[in-house]
């Protein structure tokens, strides 16, 4: 027994590798695994679309990538990235990015499945999405129909109206809104997406405390861009404790959304505790000082970003396509041509952003914005073609790098935040995708971004937000090399998608009777109000204002 055991393992030390034992073989590259600290160089072997072997023996494969002097890390992970569309894919390549997530906004829930289908089999990157609590606001408060996208470029025509925003829905159409977004967790989708930031008027606190219910249900997340974001540094930190608030109450587990705003040492600190006590919060940044948005959003208008907190537009609100600032005049008039004109918005000092890379557990969400106008884009319109954007849709990621090599931050720490910081908190709710992403071990699923961490560098500006970064030069999706040389490959498209298996409905609906039962204390809307009186509907047009 003992002797052929022993002979076993001598044979099997005896046989050398066949050649083309491995599909693909990436040769003597600085692996780095975040989860295991693993830092070293190696052979990465690739069997199956899975990483088969992780060796300082010789192997070979079928095909083979020299990555000498190289760093071999998991495929960066972006959980906040807006435009899941062909002709962002290869500027995500050149940024190193294998897996894009709009976890923020999201998809209207009864379109989850449909979102899914556009994209299996023609994406080369991995994709995923929540589900949409705005859209769903904007179908019941203002009866927008019109789904052509199906998530957040619809934004640009459902936020024309107000109601999605301004609008305190009564119980029953708290019901519909929630029955909605169930139906888009019921399909699979990744958690709900929360911009209460855009609707802190409308949007009540027991209405996101009912969200964060809902999607506990399902033991998935929230992701919300908070209720005074941007503000001051106590209405940002303000805006993540109700959510980490519910979140504790409910035990459901919760992502804080590009918190590089003022208040984030305190932010970090909160998720940082919060962790530590067993719950699955976290919070992702972007590494630039200005933010991007539409510009009939509600916090720019003047009595919250020129009263309140103290800003200039002549300073801080620029055109991301004509590059001019806007004044209170200028703002007026274009919120009457186009009220959903996409703008930059300048809102805390450059010298934070090293702050935030040095933050551990951190991960980064690029907050990429949709393109416009976009009839005419395609997988192979030019780079300098593509219409500007924050410079963050095409450099967030090799900007992490950069900034990190420049200020000695740990190299291990950036490959942390580029990858395993969101695997890690979304494998941790069951999403069984992410429990073998973000990590450079045996068996994980083989998405790798190999890039040379001297020269990797963000190229985007704000004047021109569409320049690829460089410095990254080959990226594999799911086993398949879609990205050599830094030149994305063409027709060949991995990408899978990110999603639940789909499931039976967890919505129970609200009513009076089930909350005095058993809370003996019923509010009559969305807002705790005294059971009685009339339901609040602030900025509802078939309400008039009180006035005595
Ligand atoms: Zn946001």
């Amino acid at each position: 027994m003992r002797l052929s055991i022993l002979l076993l393992v001598i044979l099997t030390l005896a046989v050398p590798a066949f050649a083309q034992d491995y599909d693909l073989v990436i040769k003597n590259g600085r692996v780095m695994d975040p989860e295991t600290n693993y830092d070293a160089v190696a052979n990465v072997g690739i069997k199956d679309g899975k990483i088969a072997v992780i060796t300082k023996d010789k192997i070979e494969g079928k095909e083979t990538i020299d990555a000498k002097g190289l760093v071999v890390a998991p495929g960066f992970i972006d959980g906040h990235q807006h435009c899941i569309e062909p002709y962002a894919y290869r500027l995500m390549l050149r940024d190193g990015r294998t897996t894009i997530l709009d976890m923020e906004i999201g998809a209207h829930g009864p379109k989850l499945n449909e979102w899914y289908k556009r994209r299996e089999g023609n994406a080369p990157v991995n994709f995923g999405v929540a589900v949409a609590h705005e859209f769903a606001r904007a179908e019941i408060l203002d009866g927008h129909k019109e789904w052509e996208y199906f998530y957040t470029p619809d934004a640009i025509r459902s936020r024309v109206k107000q109601g999605w925003s301004k609008t305190r829905p009564n119980l029953e159409q708290g019901n519909q809104i929630l029955a909605l977004i169930d139906e888009g967790l019921q399909q699979g989708g990744l958690g709900i997406g929360s911009t209460v930031g855009y609707m802190r008027e409308g949007v009540s606190a027991r209405e996101i405390f009912e969200l964060q219910k809902l999607s506990g249900r399902y033991g998935r997340f929230i992701d919300m861009h908070f209720r005074y974001t941007p503000g001051d540094d106590t209405g940002e930190i303000n805006g993540i404790q109700e959510m980490l608030a519910n979140a504790a109450a409910l035990g459901s587990p919760a992502i804080a959304a590009h918190f590089n705003n003022p208040g984030y040492n305190m932010v970090h600190e909160l998720l940082v505790r919060m962790r530590g006590r067993g719950y699955n919060v976290w919070g992702e940044i972007y590494p630039y000082a200005a933010g991007s948005t539409a510009l009939n959003a509600v916090f720019l208008e003047p009595e919250v970003w020129v009263k309140a907190l103290g800003n200039k537009y002549e300073d801080t609100i620029q055109d991301v396509a004509t590059g001019e600032f806007y004044t209170q005049q200028t703002r007026e008039e274009m919120l009457k041509k186009e009220p959903t004109r996409v703008v930059l918005v300048y809102k805390i000092p450059e010298s934070a952003i090293v702050d935030w890379i040095k933050m551990p557990g951190v991960a980064i969400g690029s907050d990429g914005m949709p393109l416009f106008p976009d009839d005419n884009l395609t997988k192979d319109t030019p780079y300098e073609d593509l219409p500007n954007t924050h410079p963050r849709f095409s450099g967030s990621f090799a900007r992490v790098l950069r900034i990190a090599r420049e200020n000695n931050i740990p190299l291990m720490q950036a490959v942390s935040m580029t990858s395993y910081n969101y695997a890690k908190p979304l494998g941790d709710m069951g999403l069984k995708a992410m429990q073998v992403r973000g990590r450079m071990q045996k068996g994980m699923v083989a998405d790798i971004t190999i890039f040379d961490s001297e020269t990797v560098k963000d190229n985007a500006t704000y004047a021109k937000g569409t320049l690829p970064s460089t410095g990254i030069l080959h990226v594999l999706v799911n086993g398949v090399i879609v990205m050599k040389n830094q030149e994305p490959l063409k027709g060949v498209n991995p990408g899978q998608p990110i999603r639940f298996e789909p499931v039976e409905s967890r919505f129970e609906l609200l009513t009076l009777e089930g909350w005095n039962k058993t809370y003996y204390a019923s509010p009559v809307d969305f807002g705790g109000g005294v059971p009685g009186s009339q339901p609040n509907k602030v900025g509802s047009p078939d309400t008039q204002p009180h006035m005595h």
